[in-house]
């Protein structure tokens, strides 16, 4: 049932998290706010496969 989804960085690519997500509640793509070391700045970080 949960998911484990990879968070990158919208900006440089880089997947700096892993996370987990819940299919039946979160249909959508997971989009957050975080801090990227590469961009050295809080960057938008969507799901990735
Ligand atoms: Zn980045």
């Amino acid at each position: 049932m949960r998911d484990r989804i990879i968070l990158a960085c919208t900006d440089c690519k880089q997947r700096n998290y892993v996370s987990k997500k819940n299919k039946k509640n979160t249909t959508e793509r997971v989009e957050l706010k975080k801090y990227c070391k590469f961009c050295n700045a809080h960057t938008v970080h969507r799901e990735t496969k």
